[in-house]
């Protein structure tokens, strides 16, 4: 649902990525065998495989020859997927501000954000004076003894300079840098890794998504069976479902406009495409979109009655009388994603900002 936007200039983001495998001449020999024999349908080396666009790694797969079953397996065991699953993990979490990993790309519906497990502290001193010996531990570099000196001069100190800890340990403690970080994202192959071993490991062929998008509805289906069908991927560069789509509200035959609609039963909510709609129609049913929507229709219903009871009109006299911007305003009655910030950022932004839009609300931002 919505593209995946990776930093403009990909070099380091994509070193980075390259260096979890720490690739030997070994390998990197393994790997030329293995495409000689694959008719040279694979790039060049493994560092191109790694990072290969999406539509390339389509184009690669398809064009692989019927192996047989012992070759098959040589190749899943070469591109092992669980050996790296952490790392590859991880290297999502230190990159999450770099492509605003927030919600599932696939559905927009679940927040997908990575977390650190502590609680909420005002700042470093506020967290050494109360954090509990659990906590403390998080922290990277701070081990039992270090917790004990904390705990004995923590009611004595004004500020984290106090303490008698290395510089390193105190950086860590005013910036919360812990041992580890947590994530509710699963990340999804595209391209299925069983099906197609030498997808697995392909950094453009991972989607941070949502539990229910990944193991519940896509699962073991081929979301792409056809070259042609890269605009599937939410990582492929000309990926527009956000923007070919529009959720739409079609009225029961019983209400004459959007003012006369006042419980769910008088309207439905559809999706209309611009452009690519035979494509993206499956892309809708693979991940049951049409009925986890549904399931979510009450917000459609707010965002009407809100309209109904705020007329622009009533909306500058409130900016008047309260002495705030008109566009403040309509954050706070309509709720900001509508008017600021990415898609992405929260969950339901790309629905609201249609319905908003379709009842007339002004100032939506459609274009991301
Ligand atoms: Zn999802």
């Amino acid at each position: 649902m919505i593209k995946i936007k990776y930093p403009n200039d990909k070099t380091a983001f994509e070193a980075d990525y390259i260096g979890l495998f720490s690739i030997t001449p070994e390998i990197q020999d393994k790997y030329v065998r293995i495409n000689a024999h694959l008719n040279n349908h694979l790039p060049n080396s493994l560092e191109e495989l790694l990072v290969a666009p999406i539509e390339t790694l389509i184009t690669s797969c398809f064009q692989i020859p019927r192996l047989p079953k012992h070759l098959q397996r040589y190749l899943k065991n070469f591109f092992q997927y669980d050996d790296f699953q952490n790392k590859i993990s991880y290297f999502f979490i230190r990159n999450k501000n770099k492509i605003n990993l927030k919600t599932c790309y696939y559905c927009n519906i679940d927040f997908i954000n990575a977390f650190q497990d502590i609680g909420d502290y005002n700042d470093g001193l506020d967290f050494v004076k109360k954090a509990s010996e659990n906590e403390l531990e998080k922290i990277k570099d701070i081990g039992t003894a270090t917790i004990q000196k904390i705990l004995a001069q923590r009611g004595l100190i004004n500020s984290l300079q106090d303490l008698t800890l290395n510089n390193k340990q105190k950086i860590n403690i005013e910036n919360f840098v812990l041992k580890d970080e947590h994530s509710h994202f699963t990340l999804d192959h595209v391209l299925n890794k069983a099906k197609h071993p030498i997808s697995a490991l392909s950094l453009y062929n991972f989607v941070p998504c949502c539990y229910s998008c990944n193991s519940k509805f896509k699962g073991k289906k081929e979301l792409i069976n056809e070259v042609n069908e890269a605009i599937l991927s939410p990582t492929y560069s000309n990926f527009s479902f956000h923007e070919h789509s529009s959720f739409k509200i079609l009225l029961n035959s019983k209400v004459a406009d959007f003012k006369g609609i006042k419980k769910n039963e008088d309207f439905v909510v559809v999706v209309e495409f611009l452009e690519n709609a035979d494509k993206y129609k499956k892309y809708l049913e693979v991940f049951k979109l049409k009925g986890r929507y549904k399931s979510h229709k009450h917000i459609a219903l707010e965002l009407i009655n809100k309209s109904q009871d705020y007329s622009d009109t009533q909306i500058e006299e409130i900016s008047k009388l309260v002495n705030r911007p008109v566009a403040l305003i309509k954050s706070d009655i309509f709720g900001k994603n509508i008017f600021e910030g990415t898609l992405e950022d929260n969950p339901f932004t790309k629905y609201s900002r249609d319905i908003a839009s379709n009842i007339g609300i002004k100032d939506v931002k459609l274009i991301d």
